[in-house]
């Protein structure tokens, strides 16, 4: 998901007082050129294969023009273990409000031991009433986005079949493995009527009924846009022994959380979709077939493979374009935009922040197997539907302005880095969220920087820090969405580019490689992280992980006290400056500490930083002016930089902390204004 709102949680208020700040101190038009979309990106000169279809500005007629994808040669082997099959055919309903599906699901049982029971996830009965676990956790709050009186929704079973057309519904229970919560039904146990062997499939055939929220957390619908996220009964992830460091097989089952993403296991969707006449439909995979008119009502086909989740989107008034793209690690992949008509205009600039995200991504990372990527722009107020990831798909935000500045291509950007860790990296989210959202925040980071040279000011964020929680937990344990976004986007960022400072740009490189090539199709957990850390650099980094990773500490350094004395010296006039340094977070290897005199002279001290504190004695010539430890500014999680520097007073003899001034403040941060 995007951090965007996110990050203006924090940034809000404290940007409204560096902005009045900054005006006085004329900073201001700085300030404000940061969301001004000053250069339009050139035009893609790269290898198009194929000219974008051109919409129509601002029609609101649909342009229904996509077409069958041409399929990939098969693929040599699966990229991934397909653990589950799904058939699914769905319609939505005229009222545009509700689904009708029916699905044949097929999973194989992937452990070394028979199963006695399936696990569904049943998302939609997140909204169903205010006392679900999710609306009680997130008091019907997403980022910004509110529930609205009509965000209720449900997904209701209908039936529950064996292929022989036994009935086994009466066999289904809820299950509220977290918290007990009697009133969540997102989470469903089927106990199997006879155990599944090791290697054997089940195929089980589902009707079920969608009511579709008002657009909230991810799903719904506004006005005539649907988004179909998590909108079928969706098989948990049966984790085989080894898998994320499990000793025994079982499952992983979680129910919807307030603060918590998705979970699940690769395999096929081939899923019909049947939409009413004027809507054109947007879906994680490749079209098979023309879309068909039947009855009044355009039905899609769609196919996807080695992914583990399928959504789509559909709305009468989207705004086609599509593209053709091939580059290094990028075989051949056709990028479709399904524009809000408000973004009608705006085109080049989705269509070149998807290509920048995956030609730098595939570069950086590996290849980017799919042959289709869908950017689907919701309308204005469907925010709760943007800046959201999905296999193959993403939403970028809603098209609120018709200006809008970076955050149209920053979103974008981050939603692709998905495809690589959720996607293909297929993190934990329940457990596990910093694996997908600290390291998409990361390669967003640096996608922003190669493609806009926007650069983030790390201090600043580093500041915002208040509230440090373990970055390995469930996502519920934060004791809320602001300390949850805190940590598992912003620290856990920093914590990534903290270890690219310490290893080098082109190590961090190789680890992020390494890891991705290793666990693409795979559900890494934080331990196999380290341990490629460990093996690309040769080096153990077990006290680094449990301080930053495993606990809540950040790496802050103060300048504690400068006491300065005249002494004399064989007749000479000098001064015996006394400073202490101290640690109030983790160690983080040798930090520098620079002392200046008032004759303009330096000197640095590197100080290992092993020791809750240092004291250093120094004679001089001329008096000491002040002393500053980390004056490069180089160490990211350093929370608190108002202490890193003191100005020694004369002519005191006890020094007392240099009161901080609000403009050395700005000047401490500046190069600010670039998050
Ligand atoms: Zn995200």
């Amino acid at each position: 998901m995007s951090p965007r709102n996110v990050k203006r949680l924090f940034i809000g208020s404290l940007a409204a007082v560096f902005l009045a700040i900054t005006m006085q101190n004329g900073f201001g038009d700085a300030w404000l050129s940061q969301y001004t979309y000053a250069l339009a990106p050139a035009a893609g000169s790269d290898s198009e294969v194929m000219q974008p279809i051109t919409p129509a500005p601002n029609s609101a007629k649909p342009q229904v023009v996509q077409q069958p994808d041409k399929a990939l040669p098969p693929k040599p082997q699966p990229l991934s273990k397909r653990i589950v099959e799904y058939h699914i055919n769905v319609s939505l309903r005229e009222d545009g409000q509700h689904l009708d599906g029916v699905q044949d699901v097929t999973w194989t049982n992937p452990g070394k031991k028979p199963v006695s029971e399936l696990y569904f996830h049943l998302y939609p009965n997140a909204f169903q009433s205010q006392k679900t676990t999710f609306m009680t956790e997130s008091h019907g709050m997403l980022r910004s986005d509110k529930a609205t009186p009509n965000s209720n929704s449900h997904l209701k079973l209908l039936t529950l079949q064996t292929l022989e057309g036994e009935s086994l519904l009466p066999r289904l229970q809820y299950s509220q493995p977290d918290d007990g919560n009697t009133s969540d039904y997102t989470l469903a146990r089927l106990r199997l009527p006879e155990e599944l062997e090791p290697g054997k499939s089940i195929t089980l055939r589902m009707g079920f009924e969608v009511k579709l929220p008002e657009i909230f957390a991810r799903m719904g619908y506004s006005g005539d846009f649907i988004m179909a996220g998590q909108w079928f009964p969706k098989i948990a992830v049966y984790e085989t022994a080894g898998t994320r460091g499990r000793t025994s097989e079982g499952w992983n089952v979680h129910q919807y959380h307030g603060n918590s993403e998705f979970y699940s296991d690769f395999g096929m969707y081939n899923v019909r979709i049947q939409v009413p006449e004027a809507y054109t439909v947007a879906a994680t995979g490749f079209q098979t077939k023309p879309v068909a008119v039947q009855n009044g009502m355009h039905v899609y086909q769609f196919y996807a493979e080695d992914v583990h989740d399928f959504a789509w989107a559909a709305s009468p008034n989207f705004v086609y374009a599509e593209t053709a793209y091939s580059d290094k690690g990028i075989p051949g992949v056709r990028i479709k935009l399904y524009l809000d008509p408000a973004h009608a205009e705006l085109k080049d600039r989705y269509m070149h922040a998807a290509k920048s995200a995956l030609s730098n991504y595939a570069k950086w990372y590996g290849s980017y197997p799919y042959n289709t990527l869908s950017i689907v722009v919701p309308p204005k107020g469907a925010n709760g539907a943007g800046g959201m990831e999905y296999p193959t798909l993403v939403t970028a935000f809603a098209a609120d302005s018709d200006n809008p500045g970076y955050e149209l291509e920053r979103t974008v950007v981050h939603e692709i880095g998905h495809q690589y860790w959720y996607g293909m990296v297929a993190s934990n989210e329940f457990e596990e969220a910093w694996l997908d959202e600290g390291f998409t925040s990361y390669a967003e980071d640096k996608v922003m920087a190669a493609a806009y040279g926007i650069t983030p000011n790390l201090r600043l964020e580093a500041s915002y820090m208040t509230d440090p929680a373990p970055l390995k937990q469930p996502s519920w344990a934060y004791h809320n969405s602001n300390q949850y976004a805190e940590n598992v986007y912003m620290r856990a960022k920093l914590v990534l580019v903290d270890i690219e400072n310490k290893v080098g740009v082109k190590m961090m490189n190789r680890i992020l490689r390494t890891y991705f090539q290793k666990y693409k199709f795979k559900h890494p957990a934080t331990t196999d992280f380290q341990r490629v850390v460990e093996q690309v650099t040769k080096a153990n980094w077990t006290e680094y992980f449990n301080q930053y990773v495993y606990s809540n500490r950040m790496a802050d350094f103060s300048v504690d006290a400068i006491e300065v004395k005249p002494v004399n010296q064989e007749g000479d006039k000098q001064y015996e400056s006394t400073i202490l340094i101290k640690r109030n977070g983790g160690t983080t290897g040798p930090i520098p500490i620079l002392l200046k005199f008032t004759d303009g002279s330096t000197r640095t001290k590197v100080w290992s930083g092993d020791e809750s504190h240092i004291q250093y004695t120094e004679v001089s010539p001329a008096p000491l002016e002040w002393v500053s430890v980390d004056p490069e500014q180089t160490n990211v999680l350093d929370n608190k930089l108002i202490n890193n520097f003191m100005l020694a007073e004369l002519p005191n003899d006890t020094r007392t902390r240099w009161n901080l001034g609000v403009s050395n403040l700005i000047k401490g941060l500046l190069g600010a204004f670039g998050w």
